[in-house]
C-alpha cells in the first residue's frame, strides 16, 4: 500500500543510501566513451529524461512509445471541460524537497503556481463529524493518513502553471521525431552484437536494433512482451509486482457555487478521499471539483459504469458542498486499472528486489518509478531515468 512504503520511504537509511547513488547520477553528464545507439522504451519521465539526457551526452536515440503523447501517467485533461479549463489524471503536485523535478520545471523554464489555495476554508470528516479548516486542516489530514511525504505546510506544494504535462511535452519537443508514437514494443531480444526490439507499426511488426536498450515499460505491462533475454529472477518480478488502483472524478459546474459559502473546494473525507478544486486558479465562472481515491476506494469506484461514477460523485459532493446539483453541467473519470498502457496507477518492487529490478541483463537497461527510492512520483522516474543514462554512457561490453 502506499501509505506505509511512503511512510517507510521517509525513515529508511536504504533511501539515504540510494538518494547519494542518485545525486551522482545527475553529475554524471560527461560522455565516456564511443557514442552509442540506444532505444528508449516508453516516453514517460523516466524515458524521456534519459532519452534527453543520452542525446545530450551525444548518443544516437529513438524512443519507442505505444500511446500517441508523450508523458505516460503524466497528463492532464483539457477534455471535456470548457472555457479551457482543466484537471490532473496523474501527476499534479511537487513538493519543495523534489530536487530533480525542480530542476527540469527550470530548465525548461516552466511556471509553478501554489497547488492549494491560501483563501476561504476546506472541509474535514475524518474526525467523525463535518469541520470548516484552514488549508493546513487539510494538508494536516494528509499528514496524518498518508505522513509528511503528503502532507506539512501547504506552502511547499506547488504545480506546473497550464497543467503538469508541459514537463513531459517540454522534453518531448526537444526530442523532435526521436519519438515513435503509437508503436508498441512486443519482444525484447539481445545477442552478443546487439539488442533487438520488435515492436508494432499500423498493426505490422517491425524491428529496430540498437547497442543498448532502456526499458521503462511498467512491469504490468511487461509481463506481456517478450522478453527471452531476460534473468528468471527478473521475470519473476516483473509478474509478481503489484500495481496499486487509482480513481478519480471530475465535475464541471457552471458556477463556484462552493465560494458563495466561503469554501475552496477542498475536503478530505472519512474514508481518505481527497476533493480539488483544480480550477481555483483558473479563470471562472465554471469550476471543477474532482475526487482522489486510492487503493480500498479506488477499486469500488472502478467497477462501476462511467455513469454511476458521475452520479454517486455528484450525490457525494452536493451532500458537502450544497448546491451543486442545480450548477452540474459535466462529468468525467479516470480509472487507472482501466489504461490500456499502465494498468495500475504505481508500484513498489520492494526495497528487497530494487537490486534486481535496476541490473542491467547485458545491454538491457531498466527504469522507472517502480524501481525508485521516490516510488509513484515524478522525482522517482526521473532519478532512475538518469541512472539509467550514467550506466548506458559507461556501458562496454562484458
Ligand atoms: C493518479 C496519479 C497521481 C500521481 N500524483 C503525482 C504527483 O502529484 N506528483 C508526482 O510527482 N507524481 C505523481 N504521480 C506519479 C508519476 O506520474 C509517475 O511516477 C511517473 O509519471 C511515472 O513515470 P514512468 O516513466 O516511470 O512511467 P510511465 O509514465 O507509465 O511511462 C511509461 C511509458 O511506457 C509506455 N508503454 C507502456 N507499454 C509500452 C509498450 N509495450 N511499448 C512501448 N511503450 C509502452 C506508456 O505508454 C508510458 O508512456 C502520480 C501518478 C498517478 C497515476
Amino acid at each position: 500500500m502506499a501509505i506505509t512504503r511512503r511512510q517507510f520511504l521517509r525513515r529508511s537509511a536504504l533511501a539515504v543510501a540510494a538518494a547519494s547513488l542518485n545525486q551522482s547520477a545527475v553529475r554524471a553528464i560527461v560522455l565516456s566513451g564511443p557514442a552509442k545507439k540506444v532505444l528508449v522504451l516508453g516516453a514517460g519521465m523516466a524515458g524521456l529524461v534519459a532519452a534527453y539526457e543520452l542525446t545530450k551526452l551525444g548518443h544516437d536515440v529513438t524512443v519507442l512509445e505505444a500511446r500517441t503523447r508523450p508523458g505516460g501517467r503524466v497528463h492532464t485533461l483539457h477534455e471535456p471541460f470548457s472555457d479551457g479549463l482543466y484537471a490532473e489524471a496523474g501527476a499534479a503536485r511537487i513538493p519543495d524537497d523534489h530536487d530533480l523535478t525542480h530542476k527540469y520545471v527550470k530548465e525548461f523554464a516552466l511556471s509553478l503556481e501554489p497547488f492549494y489555495p491560501s483563501q476561504l476554508h476546506a472541509l474535514r470528516f475524518d474526525h467523525g463529524g463535518r469541520e470548516e479548516v484552514p488549508i493546513d486542516g487539510f494538508t494536516n489530514a494528509m499528514e496524518g493518513h498518508f505522513g509528511y511525504d503528503l502532507g506539512g505546510n501547504p506552502g511547499r506544494w506547488q504545480k506546473i502553471k497550464g497543467g503538469t504535462d508541459m514537463l513531459p511535452k517540454a522534453f518531448a519537443e526537444r526530442l523532435g521525431n526521436k519519438i515513435h508514437y503509437g508503436s508498441p514494443v512486443v519482444r525484447i531480444e539481445q545477442d552478443e552484437k546487439q539488442a533487438r526490439v520488435v515492436f508494432l507499426k499500423a498493426g505490422r511488426q517491425e524491428t529496430m536494433t540498437a547497442d543498448n536498450v532502456l526499458c521503462t515499460i511498467p512491469f504490468s505491462l511487461l509481463r506481456d512482451v517478450e522478453l527471452p533475454a531476460l534473468s528468471s529472477q527478473k521475470r519473476d518480478l516483473i509478474k509478481k509486482t503489484h500495481y496499486d488502483a487509482v480513481s478519480r472524478v471530475y465535475l464541471q459546474t457552471r458556477n463556484r457555487v462552493w465560494e458563495d459559502k466561503g469554501l475552496n473546494g477542498f475536503a478530505f473525507t472519512s474514508g481518505a478521499i481527497e476533493i480539488w478544486q483544480p480550477s481555483w486558479s483558473q479563470p471562472g465562472p465554471r469550476g471543477i471539483l474532482m475526487t482522489y481515491a486510492r487503493p480500498g476506494e479506488a477499486e469500488r469506484i472502478t467497477k462501476l459504469k462511467e455513469n454511476e461514477r458521475v452520479s454517486t460523485t455528484l450525490k457525494q459532493l452536493d451532500d458537502m458542498f450544497g448546491g451543486l446539483r442545480e450548477s452540474f453541467e459535466r462529468g468525467a473519470t479516470k480509472c487507472w486499472m482501466e489504461d490500456e498502457w499502465s494498468r495500475g496507477a504505481w508500484a513498489f518492487v520492494g526495497f528487497g528486489n530494487l537490486a534486481v529490478a535496476l541490473a542491467r541483463d547485458g545491454r538491457i537497461h531498466f527504469a522507472g518509478e517502480h524501481m525508485s527510492q521516490w516510488p509513484s512520483w515524478m522525482q522517482g522516474a526521473l532519478s532512475t531515468g538518469l541512472r539509467a543514462v550514467k550506466e548506458i554512457d559507461e556501458f562496454v561490453k562484458d
